[in-house]
């Protein structure tokens, strides 16, 4: 009953899908059972549900574990515990903590905002209540890397921004907004790199919708190899602004080209699991038939060849390539990284490092939408 009234209370002071405010599960990768809390700066209050509220001062740490469906907290400074759940809330502004978890190959977060524990079976739910302008600059740092110019940053923001408020209720039925793990997007928690957090703080409450006003499907990928790709293509969803866009300014980049070889042995295995006779294939192999640009499939026998379905299969970097056939093996030539589907991180980058702004940059990727205030754009309407 303690835990509901807990849980109650939360949700009246952050409910849960609201414009601003985001519940985010904290390692929901490794599901840790216990955590470590320390107090970075600032105080915090702890809630644990049945003994009422402790102050943790600065330099404080808390050990909580999970004790069946409860769990067990004890202070450095000798507080102990046991209680259904625990809240930790900031006791002012600018209030950062650090979070660990023993024997998790995850690294430590500093976050910020209110932090609750619950034991859940086999593992803790440590769910983050924070704000999305607060957790941005550490998504965009994680999916669009350090060391970039400010417009490359201001474009990864708008398109970041917008990933989180169109999924917001991806995880509605597990209690929360988002997960920190690749499924929604990386949170490693708060990052001070003043470039990302100013390009944040910049584009506050900018997305990116479409001629409905509707959040796009703002998808992105590390390098286009010279052409993006239609999200029909990859996915079987056309989107009008998910087009294929030929991309001069990717070229630059090392991930701009690949090659690797296979077994003949292993592909011959593979030809025969699509129902084609190997050595009937000749006319795919690039000696026969020239490339000229993204091949989405290719046919033999009347059997489709899919070059996404190839990607997956042998691990490539990309599903745009040739093949040739270099008789015990074959040598697949490719360009780009990633699926190629909307903003090509390699080439964002080198645009603003060209002095072209993040409107003209999302305006080259992402073809007929437009940049609005959150305020302004509706979520889609699922089925
Ligand atoms: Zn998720
Ligand atoms: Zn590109």
């Amino acid at each position: 009953m303690k835990r509901i009234s807990l849980v109650a209370i939360l949700l009246v002071l952050f409910p849960l899908v609201t414009f601003s405010r985001i519940s985010i599960r904290i390692f929901a990768r490794s599901k840790p059972s216990s955590l470590i809390v320390s107090m970075v700066n600032g105080d915090c209050m702890l809630f644990d549900g049945t003994a009422g509220e402790v102050r943790l001062s600065q330099g404080e740490t808390v050990a909580v574990t999970r004790y069946g469906d409860r769990v067990i907290y004890s202070t450095m400074s000798g507080i102990r515990g046991v209680s259904d759940s625990l809240a930790f809330t900031p006791a002012a502004s600018g209030t950062l903590f650090t979070v660990r978890a023993p024997g998790s190959s995850e690294p430590e977060k500093s976050l910020s905002g209110t932090l609750t524990v619950t034991s859940f079976p086999g593992s803790l739910r440590i769910l983050n209540i924070t704000t999305v302008e607060e957790c941005l600059p550490g998504v965009v740092r994680a999916e669009a890397g350090r060391y970039g110019p400010s417009d490359y940053y201001r474009a990864q923001a708008v398109v970041a921004r917008t990933y989180i408020y169109r999924n917001i209720d991806r995880h509605s039925l597990d209690g929360y907004n988002m997960c920190d793990d690749v499924h929604c997007q990386v949170y490693p928690g708060v990052v001070t790199d003043s470039v990302i957090v100013n390009a944040c703080r910049s584009t506050s409450g900018l997305v990116l919708a479409d001629r409905d006003s509707i959040m796009i499907e703002a998808a992105f990928h590390g390098n286009c190899g010279g052409e993006t790709a239609s999200s029909a293509d990859v996915w079987l969803a056309g989107y009008p602004y998910l087009v294929s866009v030929t991309d001069p300014w990717c070229s630059y980049s090392p991930s701009s080209t690949w090659k690797k070889s296979i077994a003949r042995s292993e592909w011959n295995s593979f030809l025969r699991s699509k129902g084609i006779a190997p050595g009937t294939e000749g006319a795919i192999y690039s000696a026969n038939a020239p490339a000229a640009g993204r091949i989405t499939y290719r046919t033999v026998q009347g059997k489709t060849l899919w070059s996404e379905e190839i990607r997956l299969r042998f691990g490539l970097r990309s599903a745009y390539f040739t093949l040739s056939d270099a008789g015990d093996s074959i040598l697949f030539n490719g360009r780009g990284y990633g699926h190629g589907v909307g903003l090509c991180q390699d080439g964002a980058k080198h645009m603003a490092e060209k002095k072209m702004s993040y409107n003209r940059i999302i305006g080259f990727y992402y073809p007929g939408t437009i940049i609005t205030d959150v305020k302004n754009a509706r979520r889609p309407v699922r089925p």
